[in-house]
């Protein structure tokens, strides 16, 4: 429940609205922020006396009040909030007049832009110079930013008389209580061209395409971005630009999985050549490469080409390229080729499908490859 905005304000029952206005002035100048700066609770204070201000210089929210109390107050729909002023000076300032503080900071920085850009496998890989067109605010040219035909003056703003800011009247139950609120004429400037330039409208700031060459890094990976400081929109004037993001998208390739820097790839190998062992054709990023399959090579081994992945972004070594031999059983044979493997067929023995491990190792290659 409130406090009585009698006591809050230390008034008595019968004070005189002037009585009143007084004492809201001399408690809310103590609880002043240039004053009380150390005082953890001068915010909660002044709203109190604020509120019961707002209450007792309203002679109809006065006698309602006077009458009904607090509860009275609120089902007739009258409910104080200060909340929305962003702190003790903001709610001061409200009261009093002057200037919000932090609303002039200076020139605004520009914006970030964003564009996005795919490559395929191969331009990752490699690192690629990608032209990427964007819209970006900049200075505009015609009037190098000042907002004026070129050769015309700029004058005092006549809404705000040059201050750049303008005081609302909200209420007058104080006789004033002010809003200071930065002048949408002039942008806070207090300075308007007597003339807009023809080309921004006066804005001083243009939208145009840009055209800009990205360097993109051998090695990135997709969802990577690529961050180009103050390539972005152009700041207001003084202030520095925004950057610019590049958003990188690898296309997938039909022939690799990629998994950090290494690339994986799987190939068709016929039963027969997986039992003879011998030269092994692999897609690699650049083209093929030859590499040596090991005689008895069995399904799903895994064969290493070192050096052959994708270069680290970070580090100057590249990535493997790990094949997965995909032993493929002859099907649809022939007359001639089924009397051959007839044959083999019957002269193999158990000594050709024993493996050279030991059912214990096998068993623990077996786990160790799930875990991993
Ligand atoms: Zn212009
Ligand atoms: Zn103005």
């Amino acid at each position: 429940m409130p406090r009585d905005p009698y006591e809050v304000l230390g008034v008595a029952r019968d004070a005189s609205a002037q009585e009143i206005k007084k004492a809201f002035r001399q408690l809310a100048m103590e609880l002043h922020p240039d004053v009380n700066a150390h005082d953890p609770d001068a915010e909660e204070k002044f709203k109190e006396a604020a509120e019961a201000n707002e209450i007792l210089s309203d002679p109809e929210r006065r006698a309602t009040y006077d009458r009904y109390g607090h509860e009275g107050l609120r089902s007739g729909g009258y409910a104080p909030n200060f909340d929305g002023f962003g702190s003790i000076s903001d709610l001061f300032n409200a009261f009093f007049g002057g200037a919000p503080m932090g609303a002039r900071g200076g020139p605004a920085h520009g914006g970030d832009a964003a564009v996005a850009i795919e490559l395929d496998l191969r331009e990752a890989a490699d690192g690629a110079s990608v032209q990427v067109d964007f819209e970006a605010i900049e200075r505009c040219e015609h009037c190098h930013g000042n907002g004026a035909e070129p050769g015309t003056p700029i004058e005092t703003c006549e809404r705000c008389g040059g201050a750049g800011q303008l005081q609302t009247v909200t209420r007058t139950m104080l006789g004033q209580m002010v809003r200071t609120t930065i002048c949408e004429t002039c942008h806070g400037d207090g300075r308007v061209p007597k003339q807009p330039c023809r080309h921004c409208r006066g804005r001083g700031r243009v939208a145009n395409r840009r055209k800009l060459e990205v360097q993109v890094p051998a090695g990135i990976a997709d969802g990577q971005r690529i961050r180009l400081s103050g390539q972005g929109h152009a700041g207001e004037a003084g202030a520095p630009a925004g950057d610019l993001y590049v958003a990188v998208r690898v296309r997938e390739d039909e022939r690799f999985l990629r998994e950090g820097d290494d690339l994986i790839t799987a190939v068709d190998v016929a039963a027969p050549l997986a039992a003879l062992g011998g030269a092994l054709e692999v897609p690699t990023l650049e083209g093929h490469a030859s590499i040596e399959l090991p005689v008895g090579t069995q399904p799903g081994e895994v064969l290493t080409l070192r050096g052959a992945g994708m270069p680290g972004i970070r580090r100057s070594r590249r990535g493997d390229l790990r094949v997965v031999v995909n032993v493929v059983v002859p099907r649809r044979l022939s007359e001639e080729q089924r009397e051959l493997m007839e044959q083999l067929n019957d002269s193999l023995s158990d000594e050709n499908l024993r493996s050279q491990e030991s059912m214990f190792a096998k068993l623990r290659r077996a786990l160790g490859s799930q875990a991993a």
